[in-house]
């Protein structure tokens, strides 16, 4: 085999500490560039660097370190496990953009990776991915609940991971990469636990790449004016329903005043209106529907549509919320007549 420099850009070895090991899967045996990230070594091929990206592809030609059979050497100053996922992103045919299945991990890798080094496939798969996590409009965010519904049937949309981070680390992305319109909702993700987030950004949020900041000022300024925002859209728009009184075309007007005035209560009672950030939260489902047998038809139908009007409303302000400013392209609108 032929000599390969170490960590300290040496051919002696004169560190066995020093010595770059060879990843133990991408170190193809015909390849014919080598990459060094850190201390690991890559063995892989010109002709997929350079069809990836433009910059690799240069370095490929012009760069003067060469092995003794005159592969180049590219040097990255990355860190090796993002390598690894750009690689594998290049490599596997399976990491295609219908194959849903790919990391958060893979994602932050391939957007901040492929951004620097212009590889376009895996920059444009990852901003798809992500906006599936984030949802720039009503009608996503509602496929992506349907979705992630247990009796779904189709799976095509993958889950964040189960991790108050991952929001944290798609809303970092977003700024961080000139992506507004991934903004709002990954922001109010991380707004709906903010105390858990607090607690555990700085545990894990390295596991998410080189250069993610888990005390963005930027992030945590927006979360916390934001978050007080939602509590009160919360409180007055997604409560709004709650009028004490019965719907003009009420089949039984005594039970659904009552019914009325015990939602009422019970709501402000359960603390539902105080302090609590989840201004998207599917109420009908999990509030009005509760009461429904003890009114009539009309009287439902008619609570719930003022919530889902009101949930209009608090969507198309997500963005305010948080002070971004986001044209009719980057914010579908759901424009309530
Ligand atoms: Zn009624």
């Amino acid at each position: 085999m032929s000599p390969l420099p170490d960590a300290a850009g040496t051919t002696d070895g004169s560190s066995q500490r020093d010595r770059p090991e060879c990843h133990t899967t991408l170190w193809y045996d015909d390849g014919n560039a080598i990459i060094l990230a850190g201390s690991v070594l890559f063995k892989v091929h010109q002709h997929i660097l350079s069809k990836s990206s433009p910059i690799w592809k240069a370095c490929c030609v012009m760069n003067s370190q060469r092995t003794s059979d005159g592969f180049p050497v590219l040097r990255l100053d990355e860190d090796p496990l993002d390598v690894e996922h750009v690689l594998n992103g290049l490599y596997d045919t399976k990491n295609t953009i219908e194959a849903r299945a790919v990391p958060l991990e893979s994602v932050s890798a391939w957007l901040r990776l492929g951004t620097k080094y212009k590889i376009s496939s895996l920059r444009e798969d990852a901003i798809e991915r992500l906006k599936s996590w984030s949802p720039n409009s009503c009608q996503l965010y509602e496929q992506i609940i349907v979705a992630h519904l247990p009796e779904a049937t189709t799976k095509t949309i993958s889950r964040l991971p189960d991790d108050c981070v991952a929001s944290y680390i798609v809303a970092n992305l977003a700024l961080t990469h000139n992506l507004p319109q991934l903004l709002p909702y990954a922001l109010y993700d991380c707004c709906r636990d903010i105390d858990r987030l607090m607690e555990s950004v700085d545990k894990t949020v390295a596991s998410y790449g080189r250069g993610i900041d888990c005390a963005s000022p930027e992030i945590w300024r927006k979360l916390l004016v934001g978050r007080s925002k939602l509590v009160t859209l919360r409180a007055k728009t997604a409560f709004s329903f709650l009028t004490r009184s019965h719907a003009p075309k009420c089949l039984n007007v005594e039970q659904c005043t009552s019914t009325a005035q015990d939602m009422w209560d019970i709501a402000h009672a359960g603390r539902w209106t105080l302090d609590n950030a989840d201004a998207l939260q599917d109420l009908a489902d999990h509030f009005i529907d509760k009461f429904a047998k003890n009114a009539c038809t009309n009287c439902t139908l008619s609570w719930k549509e003022k919530f889902y009007i009101s949930q209009q409303k608090i969507w198309d302000n997500l963005p305010d919320c948080f002070g971004i400013e986001l044209s009719n392209e980057q914010w579908i609108r759901t424009v309530i007549a």
